[in-house]
């Protein structure tokens, strides 16, 4: 039967990360996190500590320097092993990937390096209430107050919004209108005078706490500028074009799991005295995915191979992301159709799987999107309006 263990890379790191899952009980713990949201320190710095975070950067800003297809068969693993959290723990430093890139020595050693280590969690603040897929729309300000900065504006549905020590916040230069250019990014400590945090309970992915952070005339150091300024948007779009990709990984990891459980499920569970398997209406589906989820993944890797090479595919990796969470959320919505009722409940990890899984028709950019950006590669006469999406 085609699937998607059949065409994964025979890469030894995949054991690895087995071992480290098993270990650490990576499972049971993605399920009490989503019972009893907060972030998992231990496991965290645990993973710094043993190389899984940062799996791409590169080793002098704290990463392993793995290339991102080897990657991409990682973090599909710990997702398979373990939902989204960890797989998305590990990806955590590619992120905020600018620091390393683009910052100065001393933001490198005191950010990225730790980062990258488990040491510290900095999260990525660049949504606003009115400019999400919008970019050109950001409207939180800084401007100069002796020698110092001033920050003032509200960001909105962040990850990490209670838990991040320091946050990647992306803001335009005061005397810079709402739609013109300018945008820059500063690393902000989250705990200075000034900074008010407030969490909003999600759907799924709940350990991430995510909320909105509001900045009222907060003080920074100009020094915690990360690259030149202004060019703050054109960073993140790379970060964003190799993040899309690898998510697409992660999505089609959790959905392995499910569809393999289910598959065992329906070979066992007798229902009109025989074994559910053999009702077309139950197997053709599940065959189906498991094509689907095949198919998607050697897309997906190939993605990965073009930008290892250098190769210009922002929008092969945008419908990556589209393609693997479609695919991994047809998926994982049988498993739970074809656990019957147990399947709805927390009894089995379906029900949470669909939930983290389907943040991803919405973070990193929407499935929408994502669409736009592949439609303006092929018709790049579109509106000026289209490049304003990330
Ligand atoms: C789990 C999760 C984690 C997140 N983490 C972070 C984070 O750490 N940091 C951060 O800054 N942000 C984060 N976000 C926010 C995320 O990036 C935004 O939600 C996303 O970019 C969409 O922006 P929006 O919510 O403002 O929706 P909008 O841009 O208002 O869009 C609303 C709807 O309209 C659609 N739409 C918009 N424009 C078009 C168009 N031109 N054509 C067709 N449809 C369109 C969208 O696709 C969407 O369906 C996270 C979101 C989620 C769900």
């Amino acid at each position: 039967m085609t699937d998607l263990a059949s065409v994964l890379p025979d890469d030894p790191l995949r054991s690895e990360v087995e071992q480290f899952a098993r270990s650490h009980r990576l499972a049971e713990r993605s399920a009490t996190l989503d019972a009893h949201p907060e972030f998992p320190w231990a496991e965290y710095r645990s993973m710094g500590r043993e190389g899984w975070l940062g799996l791409t950067l590169s080793p002098d800003q704290g990463g392993r320097g793995l290339p991102l297809r080897r990657a991409g068969a990682v973090l599909q693993e710990f997702a398979y092993w373990a939902g989204t959290a960890f797989a998305k723990l590990s990806l955590q430093p590619e992120f905020t990937s600018v620091i390393g890139a683009q910052g100065s020595a001393e933001l490198r050693a005191r950010f990225a390096i730790p980062l990258a280590r488990g040491e510290l969690l900095i999260g990525n603040q660049v949504t606003e209430p009115q400019a999400g897929s919008d970019l050109s729309r950001l409207s939180a300000k800084v401007q100069h107050r002796g020698d110092r900065l001033v920050l003032s504006g509200t960001k909105s549905q962040v990850a990490f919004a209670a838990d991040a020590q320091a946050a990647l916040v992306y803001v335009r230069p005061a005397d810079s209108p709402v739609g013109g250019g300018g945008v820059s990014a500063y690393i902000v400590p989250q705990d200075l005078p000034g900074i008010r945090r407030e969490v909003v309970e999600d759907l799924g992915e709940r350990w991430m706490r995510r909320g909105t952070v509001t900045y009222d005339s907060v003080e920074i150091s100009p020094a915690h500028l990360v690259g030149e300024p202004g060019r703050a948007l054109e960073y993140l779009k790379g970060e964003l074009t190799h993040e899309r990709a690898l998510l697409g990984a992660i999505y089609l990891g959790v959905a392995r799991a499910s569809w393999e459980e289910t598959v065992r499920e329906v070979g066992e569970r007798v229902v009109f005295e025989e074994p559910l398997s053999r009702q077309e209406a139950v197997a053709f589906p599940l065959v189906e995915d498991g094509t689907r989820l095949a198919a998607a993944w050697l897309f997906v890797e190939r993605v990965l191979e073009r930008l290892d090479r250098g190769e210009r595919a922002d929008d092969a990796a945008a419908m990556s992301k589209w393609l693997a969470t479609h695919v991994a959320l047809t998926a994982l919505d049988h498993a739970i159709q074809f656990h019957g009722g147990r399947g709805y409940s927390k009894e089995l990890p379906h029900e949470q799987r669909w939930r983290d899984v389907r943040s991803g028709m919405l973070a990193h950019g929407t499935s929408e999107v994502m669409h736009r950006i592949a439609a303006r590669r092929r018709w790049p006469a579109a509106r000026a309006a289209d490049r304003k999406a990330a």
